[in-house]
């Protein structure tokens, strides 16, 4: 019955694992989700207000399908009006604007590059276009540029790894491919160390840039993403979108509206909570023996579970089953051997996430 098309992308390991911890969570037990990739403040009132206005107002009809043009103008004006509104496309999330960018310009057999590790729905997503991922690691992107290679994906600050790539690093992507570049760049505000390098205004011909409201401004659930495209692939995105959701939901299009037009201070804050939660986590997970790398950027943290099982999905199920802790299992973001915490989740969390894995550590022995 399911498609041929289909049967090639699996379930997202994430989401076993989360499904997991929400029957255990039925069940009444105390579980920590560090799994979830979604900062924990709430969202700003004044965006809040903003929609509430929008349902009083009855903004609750369609909109244009590449967005409603106050908001189209606010992307706009981020970008410092270097793109016009027909280079700009509202899209239901940023994981909906990859998707329809893949359909919209891979050809069957065209290969992606996407530098490991990875966010792994940029996999799947290729897969479901038709195109192949080539992995590779970012100082390697050069060398598997090809014929056949159609696009490259940077994502920085990245998921999983928290690296924030450095301008040589993302120069060089440009350099040795004359095509397209998709760079996103959802996580452009959590960086701690480094430096966010937006190359894509200077190859402006030859970049897709993804970006949207759900993790700068904790908007996940709401589902807003933009796209910056040349006009020919933005129209042929646009295309797309038209036939596959018409628009994104207009109430969250007047939250995006405030959220990106608004005060940005509730921004700044919740960036300097996540630092100093990253700066208790990493040096703590490294003591218990969970060795890891300072982040750079995003929430996340990558921590070797060696110490728990080399393989990291039984890692993630032990630690979900004897700590009550969700974690991910790395080795779909191309990084086996690793899981993945959030530290988008408040100290005292993170704290007793700490300690049940001390305890559970210590025992095991
Ligand atoms: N890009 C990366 C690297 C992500 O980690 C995520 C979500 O986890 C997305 C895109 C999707 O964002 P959205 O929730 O706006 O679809």
């Amino acid at each position: 019955m399911i498609s041929e098309r289909l049967k090639i992308v699996k379930p997202s390991p994430v989401f076993e694992i989360a499904a997991k911890a929400v029957r255990m969570i039925k069940n009444g037990e105390n579980v920590l989700r560090l799994d979830v990739g979604e900062p924990d403040t709430p969202v700003a009132d004044h965006i809040k207000q903003a929609m509430i206005n929008a349902v009083k107002n009855n903004k609750t009809r369609y909109t244009p399908v590449p967005g409603i043009s106050d908001l189209q103008n606010a992307v706009a004006l981020k970008y410092n009006n270097q793109y016009s509104s027909d280079e700009i496309l509202i899209t239901p999330g940023a994981k909906f604007a990859l998707y329809a960018t893949f359909q919209s310009i891979i050809n069957n057999g065209d290969e992606v590059i996407i530098p490991s590790p990875y966010w792994t729905s940029y996999a799947d997503i290729v897969k479901l276009s038709g195109g192949v991922p080539v992995f590779c690691s970012i100082e390697n992107v050069p060398e598997h540029v090809n014929k056949k290679t159609k696009a490259i994906i940077i994502n920085t600050p990245n998921n999983p790894s928290g690296e924030v790539y450095t301008e040589n690093q993302i120069a060089a992507c440009y350099k040795f491919f004359d095509g397209m570049v998709i760079f996103d760049e959802i996580y452009e505000y959590f960086v701690f160390e480094g430096k966010h390098f937006p190359l894509y205004k200077d190859y402006k011909n030859r970049s897709i840039v993804i970006n949207g409201v759900s993790k700068t401004y904790a908007m996940t659930g709401l589902r807003i993403g933009f796209l910056l495209a040349p006009k020919e692939i933005a129209k042929a995105v646009s295309s797309m979108q038209s036939h596959a959701t018409s628009n994104a939901c207009s109430i969250a299009q007047y939250g995006a509206l405030a959220a990106l037009t608004g005060s940005q201070e509730h921004v700044k804050q919740m960036v300097e909570t996540f630092r100093k939660r990253k700066d208790f986590l990493i040096p703590e997970l490294n003591k218990i023996g969970l060795k890891c790398k300072m982040p750079k950027g995003a929430f996340y943290v990558l921590a070797d579970c060696g110490l728990i099982d080399r393989d990291d999905k039984k890692a993630t199920i032990k630690i979900l089953e004897e700590c009550k802790i969700a974690t991910v299992p790395a080795a779909d973001f191309g990084a086996s051997g690793k899981i993945r915490f959030s530290y988008a989740q408040d100290m005292e969390k993170l704290r007793s996430c700490t300690e049940r894995l001390k305890s559970y550590i210590e025992k095991a022995g």
